[in-house]
């Protein structure tokens, strides 16, 4: 990916869900597919974040809802799935590639459900340091109708759908779902899988709470759970396991230099994780960036 495209994409993570012409040819080339998990249960790929989608006998029950422009493309790849209505949408974070598509879908009536701190958010103007990009307030038909503080369990199709909130990881306003009659998790942010995270820690992220993520939600799998990272491929216990041994190592070798000291410049400089550069260094976030991810994770609590 070269750096313009790159920053398109960094970009990308925080655009809320205005639909500007621009943005439409943007995705114009974007195609949302279905990947079956487990009888009643998909993920949708395209651009942003993974979404999960449970249809049945209830209807439908989404989890985040990518950008804005492609509403109609996952709506479209949602009827070949289901006659079903769209029901429920809960976000597992406030980012923009999460919950672009709220808009749209809050206007149809579907209802949105998200973390207390998921409506703070979108509920107000935010700036990114990091990207120097305002954010701007999310229209009300976008925002969450329904927000919880730690839990929350659908009862569809089945399933005991329980949602949870984990503390200060990705975001301050992370959940993770269950389903935990078909042995499903949908991670949100706190896993990319096969390549560097974000944290963001100016959306109250921290690197710490970012393990703590990860091992909440090892707590509740086994062996042949089905896991559906916010970003990259499915994935199971195994390769989440291995992700949160590489969180543990990069965070102690940063952490390490911070300690003696170094400064993020001269942090970027040692390439402290060059063993990792070449295989997870490729996505959304080149070696440099995510150095300055986990310095900034670090130096908070
Ligand atoms: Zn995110």
């Amino acid at each position: 990916m070269n750096i313009p495209a790159r920053l398109l994409v960094v970009a990308l993570l925080f655009a809320a869900g205005s639909a500007a012409a621009q943005d439409e040819d943007r995705f114009k080339d974007v195609k949302i597919e279905a990947i079956p998990v487990t009888p009643g249960i998909w993920m949708l790929t395209g651009q942003g974040g993974n979404i999960g989608v449970s249809a049945g006998e209830d209807g439908v029950f989404l989890i985040d809802d990518q950008f804005a422009p492609l509403t109609e493309r996952i709506k479209a790849a949602i009827a070949k799935i289901s006659d079903k209505p769209v029901r429920f949408v809960i976000n597992t974070h406030w980012h923009g590639d999460h919950t672009g598509g709220n808009e749209n879908l809050g206007k149809e009536g579907v209802v949105i459900v998200a973390h207390d701190n998921v409506y703070k958010r979108m509920n107000q103007e935010n700036f990114s340091k990091v990207f120097n990009m305002a954010i701007p307030k999310a229209p009300k038909a976008a925002l969450p109708v329904i927000s919880f503080n730690d839990t929350v369990t659908f009862h569809l199709n089945g399933q005991d759908i329980h949602a949870a909130h984990v503390e200060h990881a990705h975001t301050d306003g992370d959940s993770f779902l269950h389903f935990r009659q078909a042995n499903v998790i949908h991670t949100g942010d706190l896993w990319f899988n096969g390549m560097y995270p974000f944290i963001d820690s100016e959306s109250g992220g921290s690197v710490a709470g970012a393990i703590a993520a990860v091992e909440a939600i090892l707590a509740v799998a086994d062996a042949n759970t089905k896991i559906i990272p916010g970003h990259g491929p499915l994935g199971d216990e195994k390769a989440l396991e291995t992700y949160l041994g590489f969180l543990r190592e990069v965070s102690g070798r940063v952490q390490k230099l911070i300690d003696a000291g170094k400064s993020l410049e001269e942090i970027q400089q040692l390439k402290p994780l060059a063993d990792y550069d070449a295989t997870l260094g490729q996505g959304f976030f080149k070696p440099e960036t995510f150095l300055g991810i986990l310095y900034n994770g670090l130096k908070k609590p």
